[in-house]
């Protein structure tokens, strides 16, 4: 055996372990942080109603001198989260209304999303999902699954199972090699994909060992969740890199977030540092939600859809992400972007090129 092949003195795991470890995992660590008085106050009431959890990697990111430091924005609690607005939801996207069996959502016909945990390596405090991850005792267990593997064995329309929470990625390696090898043998699945904050809050859990429970007959996918720019760094492109050796394809989601990321240089540079940094493609850009406690950090559509035709005029069509908003009540995810058609008269349309002036396209076909 050559040297550099010889086992590191301390194993990969170790990284994570003390990474989860050193950052804050309960609302009373927050004593820990340069927080005022009245800050503390306010983000121990908050976090009363959405766990708070954050990695040492992710916490160290954070510029305490800037109040209104982006990263910090995602993971404190603030006291802006105890104010519900009317017209908020608690299921903001109807996860429940379609839900045949526990732990499972199937509204579109080809794939259903699958929640092994309702547990998170990082609680961010925009999460939609915040009211199902709030009930203790809803971590993995083989037979808490059961019902759901039985309900995608007897639906042979199934071609995507989509791991999400909780955060999938914050399971041990055993239980997804598990949930692996139990997807994987179901004839008419091909794809397992995985949505997770994991590569962007703890990178160092991407570990050769985590890859491996991943790898089998399916294709399989990983769609991570970067907002900005600064959440890209040596780590999270090593974590990267070993998706993407491991032969996964790589995808990202990001939730468009007021004082966050609603802002075209930030949203041009995340997009490029993701695709030329860390090979990934931007895939949505999600319109935020009506989860509770959020309304500042919501931007109006009109606002989204000026940032998108910008991004579209800056960026490559690899770098732009698709601008969506998840309907309420099931209504799935639309795109929100304005539109290029100005109108069309017999066969004739008017279409807004991209320097803004409006061409007509006469259609011609056989
Ligand atoms: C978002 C979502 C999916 C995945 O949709 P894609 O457009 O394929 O990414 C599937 N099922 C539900 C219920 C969803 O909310
Ligand atoms: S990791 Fe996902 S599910 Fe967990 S708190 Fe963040 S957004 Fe919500």
């Amino acid at each position: 055996m050559t040297a550099d092949l010889k086992q590191p003195a301390t194993p990969p795991d170790a990284a994570w372990q003390d990474d989860v470890r050193a950052g804050v995992r309960h609302v009373r660590d927050l004593a820990s942080l340069p927080l005022s008085p009245a800050e503390r106050a306010a983000a121990q009431a908050a976090a009363a109603g959405h766990k708070v959890r954050v990695p040492k990697a992710y916490l160290d990111l954070i510029d305490w001198e800037d109040p209104n430091d982006p990263i910090r924005a995602q993971a404190i609690p603030s006291p802006e989260e105890l104010v519900a607005t009317e017209g908020e939801l608690d299921d903001p996207i109807g996860d429940h209304e379609f839900s045949p069996v526990p732990r499972l959502t199937h509204r579109h016909a080809d794939r259903v999303l699958l929640f092994p945990t309702y547990q998170c390596a990082v609680y961010c405090r925009f999460c939609f999902r915040k009211e199902s991850l709030t009930a203790i005792g809803r971590g993995y267990t083989r037979e808490a699954l059961e019902p759901a593997l039985a309900y995608i064995a007897g639906h042979g329309e199934i071609r995507e199972v989509i791991l999400t929470g909780g955060d999938p990625l914050s399971l041990p390696d055993k239980a997804l090699a598990e949930i692996r090898a139990r997807t994987e043998a179901i004839p008419h699945v091909r794809l397992l994909r995985i949505h997770t904050r994991v590569p962007v809050a703890l990178p160092s859990r991407i570990t050769p060992g985590l890859v491996a429970a991943l790898q089998g007959r399916l294709m399989v996918t990983v769609v991570t969740h970067f907002n900005h720019p600064r959440e890209i760094t040596d780590e999270t492109e090593a974590a990267c890199r070993t998706m993407r050796q491991a032969g996964f394809v790589l995808l990202n989601q990001s939730v468009l977030l007021k004082g966050v990321n609603d802002n075209v240089e930030v949203l041009e540079e995340l997009c490029r540092e993701l695709v030329y940094r860390l090979g990934v493609k931007p895939y949505y850009l999600h319109h935020g939600d009506l989860a509770r406690g959020m309304a500042h950090r919501r931007t109006t559509i009109a606002k989204g859809q000026a940032l998108v035709a910008e991004l579209r005029q800056r960026l490559s069509g690899i770098c732009n992400p698709t601008y969506v908003i998840d309907l309420p009540d099931g209504g799935g995810k639309v795109p929100l972007a304005a539109s290029h058609i100005e109108g069309c008269e017999g066969g004739t349309w008017r279409i807004r090129g991209q320097d803004g002036k409006v061409r007509e396209y006469r259609e011609v076909v056989g």
